[in-house]
């Protein structure tokens, strides 16, 4: 299991959930309809131009899409979105790296990207590096409808530091149920879903992790 790759169905059992915050997708100022629009945009192209033996059919692409996507309005002019990032499945609900080397065969074709294949296969976000990782991976991937949802959670270490303070990191399990139902009903209050990368940086504001807080403290009274 992996936090990146969550091994389970969306919640409405649409297919698998994973995870592509750390590839910049949500530093771009757009809504849940708009990246999947941009996502299979960019699959699409992947797969009509890109062939993984002319390998200068990825740099080709990756300009290609940079020339398409330099408009978009990004949140953060400072973060990379990286347009390798696309579908990895025909039912388009697993998103990942296009250029992944388990794709390619070649253990460095994402030095074609702009960060490079030591910086992206090597990377761990902090909720990846969490101790409990596979009890929040089964959690987000169980109430996340889709990848989109579940990418965001899974980037967002703000809220995890806040739920493992409030609930305890070694009380995890035992409030399972309740935790769960919290996390449904914060997406659905669009509370959670702001976290911009998994970045260090804290791209919660403290006003939007205290909105969280008092959710929490509503739901919990
Ligand atoms: S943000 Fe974390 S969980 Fe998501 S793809 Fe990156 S390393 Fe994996
Ligand atoms: S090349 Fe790197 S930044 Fe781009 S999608 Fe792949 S892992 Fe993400």
């Amino acid at each position: 299991m992996s936090l990146c790759q969550a091994n389970q169905n969306s919640r409405d059992n649409k297919g698998q959930v994973s995870c592509g915050s750390c590839c910049g997708l949500f530093n771009l100022d757009l809504n849940t309809q708009e990246y999947k629009k941009l996502l299979r945009e960019r699959t699409d192209e992947f797969n009509e131009s890109v062939d993984f033996q002319v390998t200068h059919t990825m740099p080709a692409y990756r300009q290609s899409r940079e020339k398409k996507e330099e408009s978009l309005i990004k949140k953060d002019e400072t973060t990379y979105n990286c347009p390798f990032l696309g579908y990895l499945d025909s039912h388009q609900s697993r998103i990942g790296c296009m250029i992944h080397p388990v794709r390619t065969g070649n253990p460095k074709s994402q030095n074609f990207s702009f960060y490079g294949s030591s910086i992206c296969l090597g990377y761990e976000c902090r909720n990846k590096e969490n101790a409990n990782v596979d009890f929040w991976e089964k959690i987000f991937a169980e109430v996340s409808k889709d990848s989109i949802e579940y990418s965001q959670l899974s980037a967002n270490h703000p809220l995890v530091r806040r739920l493992e303070t409030i609930y305890g990191e070694n009380n995890l399990t035992k409030h399972r149920e309740e935790i769960r139902d919290l996390l449904i009903e914060l997406i659905q209050r669009g509370l959670v879903l702001n976290n911009l990368t998994s970045f260090e940086v804290d791209y919660m504001t403290k006003e939007s992790i205290e909105e969280c807080v008092i959710a929490i403290r509503e739901l919990k009274s």
